[in-house]
């Protein structure tokens, strides 16, 4: 596996793959789980060259957020996509990606005003522009996603669409930890006590009923449970626990976590 730092580095890296054989783009911010691997994995399957790229996007937190605290271990991190098939780590500094002057954003409208969007603004406007750039920089065949964040695929979906981009996204089910927590990178920051209250989020989804999944979540700060008419429709919410912000969802009809059956083991667990 090749890092490389620059947009220039990797389009020649990149140049010999183009019309020959397919290129799978994996966006990830780092901080490793089971869940990145997957990802990885399943590009692997399926392309000629796999790209992943480590990059802390500032422009997807609020300020004053969690981007200075959120978990970097590049070392660690290059380990585990190395093994997990990855040829290409794109790991750029924040200049490369957003020089001075930069000032062109990805806007998509109505499905970034919601559930998340309403809680953390201008992430999306974040996200969406990452992603194109990424996809512009790769030109990957595929790019792939996790269903953990359903409203972000939806979002990039949605602009691929509204935009004529030429790949297609692919989405991945959700991994879970054995207790049924979705594997996050903020889980480390839950002290036992927190996790164990932060287990009411998955069981909650798993009633696939609002209602229900609001009287099991009381007692914890809830930002929104809902209903979102998403490809799949999903029971999607997001929950505080001390300092720690969880989002996670189920999926209600026709999406990957559908495969799994109630014996399949922790990922089968919603
Ligand atoms: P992040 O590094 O948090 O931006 O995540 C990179 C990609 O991994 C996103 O497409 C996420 O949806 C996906 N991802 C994160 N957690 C999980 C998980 N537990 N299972 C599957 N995919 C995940």
């Amino acid at each position: 596996m090749r890092v490389v730092r620059t947009v220039a580095e990797l389009r020649e890296a990149l140049a010999p793959a183009r019309g020959g054989t397919s290129i799978g783009l994996v966006p990830t911010m780092g901080a490793y789980h089971e869940g990145h691997l997957s990802l990885f994995r399943a590009a692997r399957e399926e392309n000629g060259v796999v790209v992943a790229s480590l990059f802390v996007n500032p422009a997807q937190f609020e300020e004053g957020t969690d981007l200075e605290r959120y978990p970097r271990d590049e070392e660690r991190d290059a380990r585990l996509a190395e093994e997990a098939g990855v040829d290409l780590l794109f790991a750029p500094p924040v200049e490369e990606l957003y020089p001075p002057g930069f000032q062109t954003w990805i806007e998509v409208e109505q499905l970034a005003r919601g559930l998340e969007g309403e809680h953390r603004p201008g992430h999306f406007r974040g996200v969406a522009t990452i992603c194109l750039k990424l996809f512009n920089i790769a030109r990957p065949q595929r790019a792939y996603f996790g269903q953990k964040d359903a409203q972000q695929a939806a979002v990039i979906r949605r602009m691929v669409r509204d935009l004529d981009l030429e790949l297609e996204i692919r989405l991945i089910p959700t991994v879970r930890d054995d207790d049924g927590l979705a594997l996050s990178s903020r889980n480390a920051r839950l002290s036992p006590e927190e996790r164990l209250a932060a287990l009411a989020l998955p069981r909650a989804l798993a009633t696939r009923d609002p209602e229900r999944a609001r009287e099991l979540l009381r007692g914890l700060h809830v930002d929104y449970v809902e209903v979102a008419d998403f490809e799949p429709r999903v029971l999607a919410a997001a929950v505080r626990v001390g300092s720690t912000r969880l989002i996670d969802n189920v999926v209600l009809e026709g999406g990957p976590d559908e495969e799994a059956s109630p014996t399949t083991g922790p990922r089968a667990w919603l």
